[in-house]
């Protein structure tokens, strides 16, 4: 949520609404309006509603019987231990270089990081 700046004078807008498509006019201080996930990534943006039933209905997909399945492709989505696998097998050796630089660019905070990932992924792995 953001903070809307108490004004006088606010700028009108013509805005469509992302539930039934209408045009309609409204200012940055109106009510219906939130961030809805956008498919497949991680942005979010900002939807405008014309009314509160408008606004109301686009929640509508939360009651739909299909959380489960939708939580599990978030959390497929969230794993990117297969991507970050694939990335360092094609960049292997670039990423060695850049350890090496960081380890002599500042060695005690180098050694405290690695300690740190060591403690955390022997944590996560069990
Ligand atoms: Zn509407």
């Amino acid at each position: 949520m953001s903070i809307r700046r108490q004004t006088d004078v606010r700028l009108f807008l013509v805005r469509t609404c992302h539930t039934c498509g209408k045009v309609f006019s409204t200012t940055a201080a109106s009510p219906f309006m939130r961030q809805i996930k956008n498919v497949g990534g991680k942005k979010q943006k900002t939807c405008y509603f014309c009314s509160q039933t408008c606004k109301m209905a686009s929640y509508k997909h939360m009651f739909d019987g299909k959380a489960a399945e939708r939580k599990a492709e978030y959390d497929r989505n969230r794993d990117r231990r297969e991507s970050a696998r694939r990335y360092y097998a094609a960049n292997a050796e670039r990423e060695r270089e850049r350890a090496k630089a960081r380890y002599w660019a500042d060695p005690e905070a180098a050694r405290a990081a690695n300690a740190y990932q060591r403690k955390k992924r022997k944590l996560v792995t069990g």
